[in-house]
């Protein structure tokens, strides 16, 4: 699909895809960002540890606890949260306008606080997007099988999980996620229903 319109043209929007941990997010997000070459990711700020296959940049900005704070001094940010005890997130202003001004619309991967937070600065401009797993069930079963937390982590984020789930309702669109398939397809849906002028 060609997507460049010209500069004098463009207006960027925002797509926000938020989903408690293992819902199957990033791979949707990963299928979004190959279908639509108009549209990027948005790189977090984060002060927690890098994981093994995670690249500085590209995944996140990891950066220390003293450069978050200067950053959030700064006003250097859309949006921050702690979104679990000792690591902080944040969507950095000059991300967003990066890709903006290269004419593209911006793909976040954000918790629900943020989202909640982008959509009361951007209305209209933001579409939220909430990826509801199956069941907690079979997040923690997801999760215990990818591997990545200590059993204390995997507690912390079935915590929010359920905190999260409640507040699916606040989004503009849920996309169940229970045949991977079909929510790719129905993702694919909603951002070009969204983008499309
Ligand atoms: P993870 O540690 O698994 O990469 O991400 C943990 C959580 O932080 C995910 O729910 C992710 O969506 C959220 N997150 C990542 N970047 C940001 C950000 O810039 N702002 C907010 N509010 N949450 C973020």
């Amino acid at each position: 699909m060609s997507s460049m319109s010209k500069p004098s043209e463009f207006e960027g929007k925002i797509l926000v895809f938020t989903a408690p941990s293992g819902a199957g997010k990033t791979t949707i997000v990963r299928h979004l960002l190959k279908t639509f070459d108009n549209v990027a990711f948005s790189v977090s700020a984060t002060t927690r540890p890098m994981r093994d296959g995670e690249i500085d940049g590209l995944h996140y900005h990891f950066i220390s606890l003293e450069a978050f704070h200067a950053a959030i001094e700064n006003d250097e940010f859309v949006e921050y949260e702690e979104v679990y005890s000792g690591s902080f997130y944040g969507t950095l202003k000059s991300e967003l306008e990066r890709q903006w001004k290269a004419g593209k619309h911006v793909l976040f991967d954000i918790d629900v606080k943020g989202a909640m937070s982008i959509k009361s600065q951007f209305g209209a401009k933001a579409l939220t997007v909430f990826v509801e797993p199956p069941s907690v069930d079979v997040l923690e079963e997801r999760l215990r099988m990818r591997g990545t937390e200590s059993s204390a982590s995997l507690e912390k984020r079935l915590a929010k999980v359920r905190k999260e789930l409640n507040f699916s309702a606040k989004f503009d669109k849920t996309l169940l996620n229970d045949h991977l398939p079909t929510a790719l397809e129905e993702a694919e849906h909603m951002v070009r229903d969204f983008l499309t002028p």
